[in-house]
């Protein structure tokens, strides 16, 4: 049936080899075609429909059709989400775009698009987006973090998403702090119920309420780089405070998974100095006598999410089997 529907949608298979990426946010839907080079070909963004899942698919099936009619062939269609698809259910959870949560999103998008489907979650998009052209490219073990309003993590191997059972590898920023001084025990409480998780030190917010704690400021994350730039000890001391943390979360990723190399993502990631700072800090938290891991910068910025979901394809499919 989908053979079918793609001969009659566009006459003959495509040879371009284009892979569309989906990037389904909480605010924005945002679609993007690559050719087989990995060169940007077609992009579009809309609002997302709030709290509407059918308007949701609608609006993801409009863009792919709009970008398939600028490419004029048929392309395969991946997706980057909140949250995880589980193994068993097939069901999405823990998005914050709480109307897709119970959801099967990979089905009912394959039905509406007449094609197979792939969907994981932003964080591994960001990660196999890195992996594959971006500053980790050429490295067999990619580790792509985002600190951002949260902390997320993906694990790329061999070109691949590391995809297990439960849709989650990579998925550290509710594990606690490791190796936690007492002033950081037990820490604040996060959202998932419980406390001192990497997200309530790593994220955004989390960085904001430690500088606010130890000096009773309200300050934007953002503005505590400028401020010790500026002279402020205050805003020096939690950079610091915030360097040392992400050393041992990153020690503890490199303990288990033994990454080539680490990708940050997301606005802290713009924080220039955690590239040399953070690696000259977690050697003594990393069982090895020395580390080679490399700790780099994104490419892609904002553009990785959408760049991994069309990567989630390989450059041979030509979007028509399933
Ligand atoms: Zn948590």
């Amino acid at each position: 049936m989908a053979a079918s529907h793609r001969d009659t949608a566009t006459g003959a298979p495509g040879t371009g080899g284009y892979r569309i990426g989906v990037d389904l946010g909480g605010t924005k839907i945002e679609v993007l075609a690559l050719d087989d080079g990995g060169r940007e070909r077609f992009r579009r963004r809309v609002p997302t429909p709030r709290g509407d899942y059918d308007a949701t698919l609608d609006a993801i099936a409009t863009l792919v059709a709009e970008a398939e009619a600028a490419l004029g062939e048929r392309a395969s269609v991946g997706v980057g989400t909140p949250g995880s698809i589980s193994r068993a259910t097939g069901l999405l959870r823990g998005a914050n775009s709480v109307c897709l949560n119970g959801r099967p999103i990979r089905e009912d998008l394959a039905r509406r698009l007449a094609r197979d489907v792939r969907v994981t979650n932003d964080a591994n998009c960001f990660a196999l987006s890195e992996a594959s052209d971006g500053a980790g490219v050429g490295a067999d073990v990619v580790f792509g973090v985002i600190l951002g309003t949260g902390v997320g993590g993906g694990v790329v191997v061999g070109g691949r998403v590391l995809d297990g059972p439960n849709g989650i590898a990579g998925e550290w920023g509710h594990n606690p702090l490791p190796w936690p001084r007492d002033d950081e025990r037990p820490g604040e409480a996060c959202f998932c119920g419980r406390r001192g998780c990497i997200e309530t030190f790593l994220s955004g917010p989390g960085l904001a309420g430690d500088h606010r704690r130890a000096t009773g400021e309200m300050l934007a994350p953002e503005a505590i780089l400028p401020g010790a730039l500026a002279g402020d000890d205050a805003c020096e001391a939690s950079l610091v405070r915030y360097e040392a943390r992400l050393a041992r979360a990153l020690a503890h990723v490199i303990n288990l998974v033994d990454p080539d190399v680490i990708v940050l993502g997301g606005g802290l990631s713009n924080l220039d100095r955690l590239y040399a700072n953070v690696p000259a800090l977690w050697g003594p938290w990393v069982f090895s006598d020395r580390v080679d891991t490399r700790l780099v910068k994104h490419r892609h910025g904002d553009s990785s999410g959408v760049r991994g979901a069309a990567w989630l394809w390989p450059a041979t499919h030509r979007g028509g089997a399933g």
